[in-house]
């Protein structure tokens, strides 16, 4: 016996779930890609990604995913040998530094914590002891997808300030833009970057990266630039080359639409709207804990992802079983843990197009599952996440 007939909800962090205005958006031709209305639509996605990163800088859109916008990101400032320092926090930045290494950089890791944030006054310290300014990034997420650790940009970028460190500031926001407040201008962040399907509720294959001034300045003597990624050549006259070649069109429907309902619904409200559904998630974990096998993976309140929620699972009780169970007998796919968590935790999302049912219905399925698979786990669990949530949304 099953439950799972109707459609399976996503409670992975990527791709998420798509409202069904932008999914119906791709549904018709392509249009002239030469047309004033392909130029239009072009103006008015770099405008508003401008707006969603809050920067005045110069934002490109890449036919790419995530990591393919981190090596846009590195290809245009870096050259061969450049020194880049890397802060940990999970998974993420990692990765992106590995990419960096792959293409020709001197990478090294600032040693972090699956269980915190990054912490500024480590930046601060690190920078002091690069007196003769060798390292020329320094790569951060703000959101890390694996550890679900939440890292405070504007304090490492004052941190990177009162180092008085030249180093340009790359922060990867793909699990976090349009979900938490992201101000990479008012922050002092150099270079920016995400991605199409988690916050933004469009589907996979979009790339997107905003430069500030200082960025572009470093860029002109960058020695790792090709010409699909390099911002000088996207900055030339014809449309086309916006894109390096045909543009994403059926993408960029889908993303004009998606971006036309955040700004209704309202930057704050989504902010607001992600937060209370975060902490949603957080009391039922809290309430599960008692059980001694479940946790939050993050120590820390402060330091917890409105975006997604790591759940770790104690040794003898296999989360990939609770995984399943979900899937296979619900139709709720949760995350899995992955890097240093494998095996030992799994990951709820609660990123972009969610509300009050998606999530308690994903709480709802979980405490089942719990009870099927007889995982220990204190009771009330779901009780804690809708008295949180009719405390909060005032009648
Ligand atoms: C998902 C994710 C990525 C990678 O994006 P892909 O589109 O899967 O390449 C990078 N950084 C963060 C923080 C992510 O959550």
């Amino acid at each position: 016996m099953t439950v799972r007939a109707g459609r399976e909800f996503l409670a992975i962090p990527g791709p998420t779930t798509m409202p069904d205005e932008v999914l119906r958006a791709m549904h018709r031709p392509a249009i002239d890609i030469y047309s004033d209305q392909m130029i239009n639509l072009t103006d008015s996605l770099l405008r508003d990604l401008s707006k969603l990163f809050a920067t005045k800088g110069k934002t490109y859109i890449y036919i790419a995913n995530g990591h393919g916008a981190w090596e846009g990101v590195l290809s245009n400032v870096l050259s061969r040998g450049d020194k880049v320092l890397v802060l940990e926090s999970g998974r993420f930045a990692i990765g992106w530094g590995l990419a960096a290494a792959a293409m020709g950089a001197d990478v090294e890791v600032l040693k972090g914590d699956w269980r915190r944030a990054i912490r500024p006054h480590e930046v601060e310290a690190r920078l002091k002891l690069d007196k003769e300014h060798k390292i020329k990034a320094i790569l951060a997420v703000q959101v890390d997808t694996a550890s679900g650790a939440y890292n405070d940009i504007e304090a490492i970028a004052k941190a990177i300030k009162a180092a008085g460190h030249p180093a340009l500031f790359m922060v990867d926001t793909v699990a976090s833009l349009a979900c938490m407040p992201f101000e990479m201008d008012q922050w002092g962040v150099d270079v920016a970057m995400s991605g199409s399907q988690k916050g933004l509720m469009t589907p996979p294959g979009l790339g997107f990266v905003a430069a500030n001034a200082r960025a572009l300045e470093v860029h002109r003597k960058a020695g790792l630039r090709t010409p699909y990624w390099d911002w000088t050549e996207r900055e030339g006259s014809e449309h086309y080359r916006k894109y390096a070649g045909t543009a994403p069109v059926h993408l960029l429907f889908a993303l004009r639409q998606a971006i036309d309902m955040i700004f209704e619904e309202g930057l704050p409200n989504i902010f607001r709207r992600h937060q209370l559904l975060a902490e949603a998630v957080r009391r039922a974990v809290t309430v599960w804990a008692e059980g001694q096998v479940l946790g939050l993976n993050i120590a820390e309140a402060g330091e917890r992802s409105d975006t997604v929620t790591t759940v770790t699972v104690e040794a003898g009780h296999d989360p990939a079983a609770l995984q399943r169970y979900c899937k296979e007998k619900c139709g709720v796919v949760l995350g899995t843990g992955i890097g240093d968590l494998h095996g030992q935790a799994f990951r709820i999302a609660h990123m972009g197009h969610v509300n009050a049912p998606m999530i308690l219905g994903t709480l709802g399925v979980v405490e089942v599952g719990l009870n099927a698979l007889k995982i220990p786990h204190g009771k009330g669990g779901m009780e804690a996440a809708i008295a949180w949530l009719g405390e909060q949304v005032s009648a």
